[in-house]
């Protein structure tokens, strides 16, 4: 569990009430930021405000946080109101605990406040003035708020026991918080990875509850529904027993027309603005639904709950959304980025192996891409990978999104680094394409065109064959398929029609050692044609 529990919410939310009770709870010690600054300035928060100026307070208050974030044993923090408007601060709370916003309905806290009569900036107001001026200072401060890791309701105030259960509840699912991905455009959403993890999930829903009315919606494929049905059930009931939209599976659905059946549901049962998507699936329906999500009605929220190991390493990150188009594959698509996502490790378990295979190709390719020491770690867990060892994976997942956050949090649009990512993929596309998407899958393929670029890069002098033999290695070591007898001259004309490629320039990422690629342009064809015969049957 992160150290420190951190408070935040409008005055009267119950911070320090709940936050000493909390602190009782756990017994750690309880400290309200605003106390303290007081005590050590000796004198009143307005006579701080009034002799030294808001700065100083402003300065005061950050060391404090500071003085927190450095102290090793756990506290229970209740946080000033504009604590969150000092970057610094967000950066000391989020590295060393939790941040829980207390939350009531603006007539509850109007009531509460007015009972007391205390606070200075609501004082002396009717009811009417006071509810009206509390909803205007709540808009203002949503944006602060909203930084909240999660949110929790303190309504019910005769029932704190139940407040103080539903954060514990909350903090648990959060020890599965596993990083954050800060997309170059702004904005940060967190990635969860652990076991059984789905079925608590709901805490991440609780914060767009606080929008009265909203409404979800499950997005799966048959295949799933069927093999993880108990878990998509769980889900639902989390979201208030929503309704389940279901694609048929397989990539050949992932079109327009079968998106168009999903705004169309959607449309009949009334969702507005006001609703989240739920995505419990692979890739194919995760960025089908995701490019629902980003057009409908202009876009509404989404998580994914990843249900392949290919959609937690690589699709669920980094927000492009896209459906096929006959023309060309993931045509039609976005850069919209999830609220959350959450990889449930316990539902691989019914994913087939091959499925789980392809996911593997994606994560060898992080190593060789970005990361020797994690390449290496795959090598040392060979037999721990391909046993489903829960421990193994996990780092190996949390790895491999915390490479892709890296990537696409330095370049999300593809303007240059996130290029890297496709190590492999020109090839691999052209494998794919020419055996009409049918043979391999796209991890596979992937595999395969890995070996073609660490050729053309033998060839062209960037790696040694022994870097090559290492990659290959670890790929046969994992069970993917060696060889696959290509056409060259096919494989060459696939590889012109890739609509991505910057226009008249053919583009490759190649090794220049294990954990380092860089970007060639133009290889000459006979080159490329050479480089085929990496996978050629028996060409040792
Ligand atoms: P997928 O979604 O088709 O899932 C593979 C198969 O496994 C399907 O038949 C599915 O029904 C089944 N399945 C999924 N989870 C299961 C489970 N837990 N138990 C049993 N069966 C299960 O394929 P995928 O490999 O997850 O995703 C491939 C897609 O991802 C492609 O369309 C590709 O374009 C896309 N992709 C997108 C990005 C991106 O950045 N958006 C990156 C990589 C790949
Ligand atoms: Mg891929």
């Amino acid at each position: 569990m992160k150290k420190h529990i951190f408070f935040t919410g409008f005055m009267a939310s119950g911070k320090s009430r709940t936050g000493r009770a909390m602190a009782d709870r756990l017994q750690r010690p309880f400290i309200d930021t605003d106390s303290v600054i007081v005590e050590r300035a000796g004198k009143s928060i307005s006579e701080i405000f009034e002799q030294d100026g808001e700065a100083k307070f402003r300065e005061m208050e950050r060391e404090v946080i500071a003085e927190i974030a450095r102290n090793e044993s756990p506290q229970v923090v209740s946080l000033g109101g504009g604590a969150l408007n000092q970057p610094e601060n967000i950066k000391a709370i989020r590295s060393s605990g939790v941040l829980v916003r207390l939350w009531a309905k603006p007539e509850i806290l109007s009531e509460r406040i007015g009972r007391k009569n205390t606070r200075p900036l609501l004082a002396n107001l009717n009811d009417e003035e006071r509810l009206a001026k509390i909803k205007v200072m709540l808009k203002e401060r949503e944006k602060n708020y909203a930084q909240a890791d999660f949110s929790v309701e303190s309504t019910n105030e005769a029932n704190e026991a139940h407040v103080i259960e539903r954060i514990l509840h909350m903090l648990k699912f959060w020890e599965s918080h596993a990083l954050d991905v800060c997309p170059s455009s702004g904005g940060r959403y967190p990635i969860f990875i652990g076991k059984n993890i789905t079925p608590t999930a709901a805490c991440l829903l609780e914060g767009l509850r606080l929008t009265p009315n909203y409404e979800f919606l499950v997005c799966t494929d048959t295949t799933i529904a069927k093999a993880q049905n108990e878990m998509l059930q769980e889900l639902r009931g989390q979201a208030g027993r929503c309704p389940v939209f279901k694609f048929q599976a397989g990539e050949r659905n992932k079109t327009l027309h079968n998106l168009n059946q999903l705004y169309s549901f959607m449309l009949h049962r009334n969702y507005t603005r006001k609703s989240c998507l739920l995505q419990f699936s692979g890739g194919v329906v995760g960025d089908m639904a995701g490019f629902g999500a980003a057009t409908y009605q202009r876009g509404i929220p989404f998580i994914q709950f990843p249900t392949t190991l290919l959609s937690m390493v690589d699709s669920s990150v980094g927000g492009k959304v896209a459906v096929n188009h006959p023309e060309g594959k993931n045509m039609i698509g976005a850069f919209y980025q999830p609220s959350a996502v959450v990889c449930d490790i316990s539902v691989l378990s019914t994913l087939p192996e091959n499925e789980y295979l392809a996911g593997l190709a994606e994560i060898v390719k992080y190593g060789v891409i970005y990361d020797e020491e994690f390449f290496k770690y795959m090598e040392q867990n060979v037999e721990a990978i391909k046993r489903h060892d829960y421990d193994t994976l996990r780092h190996l997942i949390f790895r491999s999104c915390q490479i892709k956050a890296e990537v696409v949090g330095i370049d999300e649009k593809e303007a240059g680094l996130r290029a890297i990512l496709n190590y492999g993929h020109t090839f691999g596309h052209a494998i794919e394409k020419i055996t009409n998407y049918e043979k391999f899958s796209h991890g596979i393929a992937v595999s395969l065109g890995m070996r073609v670029a660490a050729r053309t890069a033998v060839l062209l002098g960037k790696i040694d064959e022994v870097t090559e033999k290492r990659q290959n290695a670890l790929l046969d070591a994992l069970g993917f398929p060696k060889s696959f007898g290509v056409n060259a001259e096919a494989a060459w004309n696939a590889m012109a029609v890739d609509k991505k490629a910057e226009k008249g320039t053919r583009v490759y990422i190649l090794p220049t050692k294990i954990g380092e690629v860089e970007k060639v342009t133009n290889i000459d064809k006979e080159l490329i044609n050479k480089s085929w015969l990496a996978i050629q049957a028996k060409e040792a």
